[in-house]
């Protein structure tokens, strides 16, 4: 086994992978990476610049133009776009609906697995997203495959994005999450998909406490194991 110790979470949109992902990092004392957020930023980028991302050529060009870090400031993530901070923009509806479309090309997701891969390298993380049990990281120690139903996804997103005074309905984020699952699910490269090793979690009636325990208790089991 390799040092370092990696838990891959993925799973569909609006899950709540990061809730757990977060809290599963800060009780183990890992590194928490949030993958979406990259391709979030990225996005942004497109969508400010207008640019074509179907144009293969743009974009190996714009992709040089692209700095994403992120910053772990106790249970927030600071998400910078060249050296500025986008963690709120990235949020936002704009570019939840243009996200999956960014994420179906090939050029970007290969500048993002590399980026990730690269994080993953030294230290125990934690990193959710959708195809980090399958391509980005296929030999890490712990996978988790997240689901919940579609309608209580997007009632408890609705609820998120009302608190920090989005106007829209419970409709419209069930469109974009459905339309989001079904660009990740059905595109060419690096599908969401469940990986052979991964473990189902259905959170539709669990609480985020309870959802912990069942986590840390499969990372307990593999420890106690080794
Ligand atoms: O996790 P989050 O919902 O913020 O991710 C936003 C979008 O980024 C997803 O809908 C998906 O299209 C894309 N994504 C991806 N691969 C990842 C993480 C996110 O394609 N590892």
């Amino acid at each position: 086994m390799p040092k370092n110790f990696i838990i891959a979470i993925d799973g569909y949109s609006s899950c709540g992978k990061s809730t757990i992902a977060k809290a599963l990092a800060k009780h183990l004392n890992f590194i928490y990476v949030d993958s979406g957020a990259m391709y979030r930023a990225a996005t942004l980028y497109f969508l400010r610049n207008n640019i074509d991302w179907h144009d293969h050529d743009v974009v190996i060009e714009a992709l040089k133009d692209i700095h994403v870090e992120l910053h772990l400031e106790n249970d927030y993530t600071q998400v910078l776009l060249n050296d500025e901070d986008v963690s709120e923009e990235i949020r936002k509806m704009p570019v939840s609906n243009n996200v999956s479309k960014v994420s179906t090309i090939k050029e970007i997701r290969k500048a993002m697995v590399k980026l990730q891969q690269k994080m993953g390298k030294t230290k125990n993380i934690v990193m959710d997203g959708r195809d980090i049990g399958t391509t980005v990281f296929p030999d890490a120690q712990l996978k988790v495959f997240m689901t919940a139903q579609p309608l209580i996804r997007a009632e408890r997103r609705y609820k998120e994005l009302k608190a920090k005074g989005e106007e829209l309905t419970v409709r419209e984020v069930l469109d974009n999450l459905k339309e989001r699952d079904h660009e990740d699910t059905t595109r060419e490269e690096s599908p969401l998909r469940k990986a052979d090793d991964a473990i189902i979690l259905d959170n539709s009636h669990m609480t985020p406490d309870q959802q912990l325990e069942f986590v840390v208790n499969l990372y307990k089991n593999l420890q106690d194991r080794n």
